[in-house]
């Protein structure tokens, strides 16, 4: 029997050591961490679990995605995927409040409430995103795909092609630009934030001054995640690299400490009077990830999408190194769980057409 050894068992990893077990393959996969998932992790804490990942995931219905989840069992029969009727809140430094739903055709409705002398431009905005919704990610990675593969998204992907040439840019704060909204409350509509984003800019947590707010994520809908009548909450913002790289000791546990505080205080702007009712405060930081993990410089999926990047992936095999694949969120720009799954899953069906076997996704 061949034997596939995979470095590091994250969601790529057990994704592709699923895949080659599947077909036959002797595999071994070889973790740094005492836990497999990587970045795909959560803990508990006097009963509360803090999951770190996973605030949306992309495939719960149908398509490539969907295929990978139920093949590896992370969605089952069992499973309950539950689609909030409002995606986010966003709230600015005054209080008001915004939503974002997350039926396209409620969202169009509530804006053109809101702001009905922005009605065209609202619909436009709200049909280039129903195009967008159509796109569907390869099931083949690009060495297996046929000319008809790539000829049958054309269709699809001409529409969007239009739109980034139109506004020059695949980022949503530039589109949002130039879409040119009259109204004053909409030119300020933010970005994809989960649950409540509050897009205050002039305040810090710890020592990084939040250029994007913070989000917070309260799973009372969850009933696994606190003891009965309790929740938790994830608060999260970004924080550059250069603030972490060299912070240790005495100073990183202050900054620890200056976060808890700070992380606090912004709480209570959300849900004042929740501070005496703080039960269990942890504090994860871009050093925790490295630690455990070893992802370079802290970073969450990847390479950051941008115009230049947006179309291009990396190869999963290097010049010269036969026996080699790569696999994971590195691959593509924006990463996440379901490109990474997804490459761990290319590999298997790149090995299995080297060894001349019929790539299996299912046992049989
Ligand atoms: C805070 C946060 C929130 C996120 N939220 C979402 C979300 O809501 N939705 C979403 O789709 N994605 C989300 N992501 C991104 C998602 O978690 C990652 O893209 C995905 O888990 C990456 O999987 P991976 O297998 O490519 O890499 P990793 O998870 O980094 O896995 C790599 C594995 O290899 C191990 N390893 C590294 N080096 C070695 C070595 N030398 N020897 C042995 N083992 C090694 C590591 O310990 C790790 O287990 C989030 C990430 C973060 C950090």
């Amino acid at each position: 029997m061949k034997k596939v050894v995979i470095i590091g068992g994250g969601v790529a990893g057990l994704s592709a050591g699923i895949y080659a077990a599947l077909n036959g393959f002797d595999t071994e996969i070889l973790e740094m961490h005492s836990v497999a998932g990587g970045q795909c992790t959560a803990w508990e804490r006097k009963g509360f679990r803090f999951d770190y990942c996973l605030h949306w995931l992309v495939g719960t219905s149908k398509g490539p995605f969907y295929d990978i989840w139920r093949e590896t069992n992370v969605i089952n029969e069992q499973t309950e995927i539950i689609d909030h009727d409002i995606h986010s809140k966003i709230i600015d430094k005054n209080g008001n409040e915004f939503f974002i739903y997350s039926n396209i055709d409620r969202w169009e409705k509530y804006l053109i409430e809101i702001a009905p002398e922005d009605s065209k431009t609202i619909q436009k905005m709200c049909s280039d995103m129903r195009k967008s919704a159509l796109i569907e990610p390869f099931a083949l990675p690009p060495e297996l795909r046929s000319p008809l593969d790539s000829l049958k998204v054309i269709p699809v992907m001409l529409p969007i092609f239009r739109i980034v040439r139109k506004f020059g840019r695949l980022t949503c704060k530039e589109y949002f630009d130039k879409l040119n909204f009259k109204n004053e409350r909409l030119k300020s509509v933010p970005s994809e934030a989960p649950i409540i984003v509050n897009i205050t800019k002039d305040s810090k947590i710890g020592r990084t001054s939040l250029e994007h707010g913070f989000s917070v994520m309260n799973y009372s809908y969850d009933p696994t995640m606190a003891p009965d009548g309790k929740t938790t909450i994830v608060l999260r913002f970004e924080s550059p690299w250069r603030l972490w790289e060299n912070l240790e000791g005495e100073d990183y546990k202050n900054e620890k400490k200056q976060i808890e505080k700070d992380a606090v205080d912004c709480l209570e702007t959300i849900y004042p009077g929740i501070t005496e009712h703080i039960g269990v405060v942890d504090v994860a930081t871009p050093l925790t990830d490295v630690r455990y993990t070893g992802v370079k410089d802290g970073a969450y999926e990847g390479f950051m999408p941008s115009k230049e990047n947006m179309m291009k992936s990396l190869d999963l095999q290097l010049p010269k190194l036969k026996h080699f694949y790569m696999a994971g969120q590195w691959l593509f720009p924006g990463g996440g769980l379901p490109p990474s799954a997804q490459t761990g899953k290319w590999v298997v069906q790149l090995i299995c057409k080297k060894e001349k076997r019929k790539f299996l996704s299912i046992k049989e």
